[in-house]
């Protein structure tokens, strides 16, 4: 039976269903009542590195019986470690795996698997793949991205941490930010300038770098929600042998650029849900009393259905990556749907709640909230900032004219450089 008949990927998901079960049990519905259990508010995870080591072991635990039995990396090409299966496969993976509780994936877990591990795969040499592909993909090593500085991140090949070559290894100097649970990393996978004579795309090379190597400082970011996701990593002069070059030198945009649209075919593993929903708002209205009134009302009535909203959108970048589309701009406003909602039910929270958000009274669930309204501002921001996104619709669904760019020059004439 060929992998494009229905009766195939049916016949398959049967065996997903088998194979989940045999390592997990069906997700528990949840019937919510006030007062009981964690009210799970959180955006951004709030454990000590104990316990996130912990969570992270957990997961990769599941990972690794995931890739053994052949769901790894699904969408992947057979001749890069994957299963080659079409996107199709992928999505229903995870619809399936969305009724199992199996352990929820993390942002660590995806960049590894999803975005790491396929760009070793198809852009690593031989040696490379042996060493590191099925690593990454079995979660044996964890590896954060090392993109973002502080002067480039929207701007992305603007970036700035040089890669000098000495002989048989590139010294590596500068600094990065926000990069996601370096601190549980084995490797970091690195974008940096190596030709300043050329137009800023044309002249950034990939590598990966261990972060235990000597010259490599990781010092996390306490942020105002508590925990400590992120980090800036600085390097001075580290020394990383070309061995570790991933792709041909100044080719890393191309690399840069497949790796971020993994993320659109990797298999989307079930994440742990961010932060409060509709639901949790309508409960707290009821709990304080807050439902009859007029302008309460009209928030959860709007959340409600920008909920609704979003998960159509969801739905439809699923169902265009399954036939194997490019979702497009379907991503941005999905991204862009997700980020206003969280901050929307963050607003009406605090509006109702007042300074029971601010100062912990011991009720349930309303300090808690706190969480979620300083957690939120950070998706605004990551994966693409709301504005980055509204260029994006502006531009490609309204057709309006493109951003003027100036720096179309050498990198070493841009004035930043
Ligand atoms: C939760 C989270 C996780 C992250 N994880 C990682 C990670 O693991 N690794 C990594 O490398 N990076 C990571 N990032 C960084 C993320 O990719 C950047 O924050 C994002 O690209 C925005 O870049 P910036 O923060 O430098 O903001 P900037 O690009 O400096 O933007 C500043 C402001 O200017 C606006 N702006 C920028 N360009 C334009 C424009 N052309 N037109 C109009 N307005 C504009 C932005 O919208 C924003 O309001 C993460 C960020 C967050 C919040």
């Amino acid at each position: 039976m060929a992998v494009h008949d229905p009766a195939h990927l049916e016949a398959w998901r049967a065996d997903v269903r088998q194979w989940l079960a045999s390592v997990s049990s069906p997700k528990a519905e949840e019937v919510f009542a006030w007062g009981e259990g964690d009210p799970r508010l959180a955006i951004f995870l709030s454990m000590s590195h104990d316990e996130e080591t912990a969570y992270l072991d957990r997961v990769r635990k599941y990972r690794r019986q995931r890739f053994d039995a052949g769901y790894g990396a699904i969408a992947l090409p057979a001749e890069f470690g994957g299963a080659g299966l079409p996107s199709e496969y992928a999505v229903a993976f995870a619809d399936e795996e969305r009724e199992f509780a199996v352990p929820p994936s993390s942002e660590i877990i995806s960049v590894t698997t999803g975005l790491v591990g396929a760009a070793v795969s198809v852009f690593g040499t031989p040696e490379q793949r042996e060493q590191f592909a099925t690593a990454f993909l079995r979660t044996d090593l964890l590896c954060c991205q090392l993109f973002s500085e502080p002067g480039a991140g929207s701007d992305l090949a603007g970036l700035s941490t040089k890669a000098v070559r000495d002989g048989d290894d590139w010294l590596i100097t500068g600094q990065k930010i926000w990069s996601s649970n370096a601190q549980f990393s084995q490797y970091g996978f690195l974008l940096a300038r190596t030709n300043t004579d050329v137009v800023k795309q044309a002249g950034i090379t990939a590598f990966l770098v261990p972060m235990d190597a000597p010259g490599v400082e990781i010092r996390p970011i306490r942020q105002m929600s508590g925990p400590s996701s992120f980090n800036e990593v600085f390097f001075d002069g580290a020394r990383i042998p070309d061995a570790m070059r991933i792709g041909d030198v100044d080719a890393g945009w191309k690399v840069a650029q497949a790796t971020l649209g993994f993320e659109r075919s990797s298999s989307g593993s079930g994440h742990r849900r961010k932060g409060g929903t509709s639901a949790d708002l309508v409960a707290l209205a009821q709990h304080l009393g807050a439902s009859k009134d007029p302008v309460v009302r009209q928030q959860l009535a709007d959340v409600y259905v920008r909920t609704r909203l979003h998960a159509a959108m969801v739905a439809r970048v699923a169902r265009a990556t399954a036939s194997g589309d490019k979702p497009g701009p379907a991503g941005s406003l999905g991204k862009l749907l997700a980020s206003d909602n969280m901050v929307r039910i963050g607003n009406a929270a605090a509006g109702m709640l007042g300074s029971a958000m601010v100062a912990d009274t011991g009720e349930w669930g309303q300090f808690a909230w706190a969480e979620h309204v300083l957690g939120a501002p950070g998706y605004r921001l990551a994966g693409g900032t709301d504005v980055v996104q509204r260029n994006i619709i502006a531009e490609r669904v309204l057709g309006l004219p493109a951003e003027h760019r100036a720096d179309k020059g050498p990198f070493s004439e841009l004035s930043r450089s």
